[in-house]
């Protein structure tokens, strides 16, 4: 009883220390603590984490080393498959709003790598993206078809074909050396039934991921399609033109693609 009354005591004591300091400098509390070096294990990592999220960090090439537990704890500790329900949750009740037209126009665009298959069991070999990009790996590993379904993704994925939407899927994957295992990968893991599967041909070698995949898009509005949803784990999936009614954007703090 008495400890934690000299406890909150203490803090009350900091807390005013603080606030009287940020007054003298003209600043506040906030900024106070904003400025306080960051904690090694965790609150750095999570402020990290959202930055990448929200776009706020942009063109980085590896995880920072010291994040690299609190990335794992992330990805396989539960709170990625859960970030990844709400997701799929918010999706669907968006999508029970729209009445498809029945003309097999109404489209829903989803992307392949971390959105409809995952590729957590090769980055754990990469340290969650503490490692860089290692194409050569990424293409060996792409080609043995190993990925797993993303099972809240599947639910979506199913739900929307069952209500009449038409699902296009975009992949930067090149069509030439991965088409065949991509393929093989998806039917694998229940994603069957797609309208068009479209990997990145040699017209489109060496573009953003942002140009190839609004020029793909541009292609589908021309021939009639309606994008109603556009689902991706990076934001160069939901950025450029025709990007659609709305954009979902999946968590991926394991790697950016430009
Ligand atoms: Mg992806």
């Amino acid at each position: 009883m008495i400890k934690a009354m000299v406890h909150r005591i203490r803090e009350v004591l900091i807390f005013s220390f603080v606030a009287l300091f940020c007054k003298a400098n003209g600043g506040t509390t906030a900024d106070w603590w904003a400025t306080r070096p960051p904690d090694p294990s965790a609150s750095y990592c999570l402020s990290w984490r959202l930055a990448v999220e929200a776009n706020n960090l942009r063109g980085w090439r590896t995880v920072p080393t010291q994040c690299l537990g609190y990335i794992e704890t992330y990805m396989i500790g539960g709170q990625y498959f859960r970030d990844l329900r709400l997701i799929a949750d918010q999706i669907l009740s968006y999508a029970n709003e729209i009445v498809p037209a029945g003309d097999g126009l109404d489209a829903w665009i989803f992307d392949v790598d971390d959105t409809c298959i995952s590729n957590i069991l090769y980055y754990r070999d990469k340290r969650y993206g503490c490692d860089p990009y290692d194409p050569v790996a990424f293409k060996a590993w792409a080609t043995k078809a190993g990925c797993t379904a993303i099972p809240s993704v599947l639910r979506v994925y199913n739900k929307l074909i069952e209500s009449g939407f038409k699902i296009i899927l975009i992949t930067g994957r090149d069509e030439e050396t991965m088409g065949p295992a991509t393929i093989d990968n998806l039917n694998d893991q229940g994603f069957v039934d797609y309208e068009r599967l479209i990997m990145r041909t040699a017209a489109y070698k060496g573009q953003s991921a942002v140009k190839y995949k609004s020029e793909i898009r541009k292609q589908l509005v021309e021939e009639g399609y309606r994008i109603w949803g556009n689902v991706g784990d990076q934001w160069s999936d939901l950025q450029g033109e025709y990007l659609g009614n709305r954009t979902f954007k999946l968590p991926n703090p394991m790697y950016f693609v430009p």
